[in-house]
């Protein structure tokens, strides 16, 4: 599998590109901006775009996808309880002082357990509400790795004082599904470096019990 993981944007959320080598069929996470580097990283690999998953509508994760799918025909796919912030992206663009991007509910709704493929590589969607009501992980078991979005991070968890945010249920998120994932599983969250699941298992502060 092509893997390329690479922030983007002013708030560097992490984009992550996962291809097919016989195929050359990839799945795009989280293209919230630089697309014109992402359309680059598919270029060199030889790449064309099935799916651009969004793992929560928060502007630093979503605002790329419409440019993405404008130039590579994907469809754009996200979890509806996240619609409510879709709403209001021009509230978030104010939180960022930046111009209010193009965005549209999802081309197709996901939904917990839904799988998402291409050749050789399947997806598992978990749905793991607390950061946002739509807030999704990835969960691509063949190659142990679990695309986070802003749930889980490396030492942390996802903030929950923004609007839709809940943080007891975050934890209850991360306890009922992610922490029963192997320990190897790498973690790829929505911000800064990777982790693994038994890492954050037996390390993450926030998660420890008693
Ligand atoms: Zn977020």
């Amino acid at each position: 599998m092509i893997r390329e993981t690479l922030p983007v944007g002013l708030l560097q959320c992490n984009c992550t590109i996962l291809g097919d080598e016989t195929s050359r069929e990839a799945i795009v996470i989280d293209p919230g901006d630089d697309i014109p580097v992402i359309q680059g990283i598919l270029k060199r690999h030889r790449l064309t775009v099935k799916f651009i998953v969004i793992t929560h509508a928060h502007i630093d994760h979503i605002a790329g996808a419409q440019s993405l799918k404008r130039l590579t025909g994907a469809p754009i796919v996200y979890n509806e309880n996240d619609l409510p912030l879709v709403k209001m992206m021009d509230v978030q663009a104010s939180w960022l002082h930046m111009p209010t991007p193009e965005v549209a509910p999802p081309d197709a709704p996901l939904k917990d357990a839904q799988v998402i493929s291409i050749p050789g590589i399947s997806g598992t969607v978990l749905h793991t509400p607390g950061h946002t009501q739509g807030s999704i992980c990835l969960y691509v078991p063949d190659h142990s790795l679990l695309l986070a979005g802003d749930t889980l991070f490396a030492g942390s968890v996802g903030r929950t004082d923004l609007p839709g945010g809940d943080g007891r249920q975050l934890i209850r998120s991360i306890h009922d599904r992610l922490l029963p994932l192997p320990d190897e599983t790498t973690v790829v969250p929505g911000h800064g470096p990777e982790t693994t699941i038994g890492e954050e298992r037996e390390e993450n502060p926030f998660l420890q019990t008693s």
